[in-house]
């Protein structure tokens, strides 16, 4: 769906909110913190913004941010899982502002991490911008995925398949999906005024992905480290507009 300018205000406004509760957990995730602390910090966020969690309630996900330590690719819940020097953590926040969402989740390094650890952020994050810059009207929207694929892989890297990318406004999860991965197909075209979520979930080892037993919290099959990196970006004339920069 394309979305006219006053409701791409209001996506940048709850793209603000998002990007300030990765600013607040960022600050806040250090050794000994637990997941639930992020979470309370995220709420606080919400709070004073007078925006409303799309997270919290979700098919009845209990928190308003993911915290996903290690091997856990996407989706854990916040709780007392107590943070280490050198684990790397996801995050991932969303946030409804006069009823439109912002959805956007990063990976970053506690205290000290391992060299492997590190070029895989690196190089998760540059897939995510990779997929950004296909984001340009008259482009096809399956662009995205290859660029990404393309970066991860060259890394050495695999790219997760069953869990995808998004259009979004006013709900969290419209369609059409985005594949992280070239899907066959070039997908739609791509016009000024569509919004997508892109987040390339990127393994270390394999693509293969194993759902713990809560229901959510998806863990890479072979045990290996996993990042993700996401922000909502707009179509617009002037190209790519990412809105859940801080
Ligand atoms: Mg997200
Ligand atoms: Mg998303």
């Amino acid at each position: 769906m394309r979305r006219n300018e006053s409701e791409l205000d209001k996506m940048r406004k709850a793209g603000k909110v998002v990007a300030e509760m990765h600013e607040a957990t960022r600050a806040a995730a250090k050794p000994g913190v637990t997941t639930l602390e992020l979470d309370t910090v995220a709420r606080g966020v919400l709070e004073r913004r007078g925006a409303t969690s799309n997270f919290l309630g979700y098919h009845g996900f209990p928190a308003v941010i993911c915290t996903s330590p290690n091997a856990m690719i996407v989706h854990g819940i916040p709780g007392g899982y107590v943070l280490l020097e050198g684990d790397i953590l996801s995050i991932d926040c969303g946030a409804i502002v006069e009823g439109y969402h912002g959805d956007a989740a990063f990976t970053m390094g506690i205290g000290e991490i391992s060299a492997e650890a590190q070029k895989l952020l690196a190089v998760t994050e540059r897939s995510l911008w990779a997929g950004i810059d296909q984001l340009t009207r008259g482009n096809a929207l399956h662009e995205v995925g290859r660029a990404v694929q393309e970066v991860a892989e060259a890394a050495g890297f695999s790219v997760v398949r069953e869990y995808v990318g998004h259009a979004i406004g006013t709900a969290m999860h419209e369609q059409p999906q985005v594949p992280n991965y070239w899907p066959g197909n070039r997908g739609p075209t791509l016009k000024t005024g569509h919004v997508f979520a892109i987040e390339p979930m990127v393994n270390a080892g394999t693509a293969e992905t194993r759902q713990l037993d809560d229901g959510w919290s998806v863990v890479t099959a072979d045990g290996r480290l996993s990042a993700h990196f996401e922000h909502t970006i707009a179509v617009t004339a002037e190209g790519p507009e990412v809105f859940t920069l801080a």
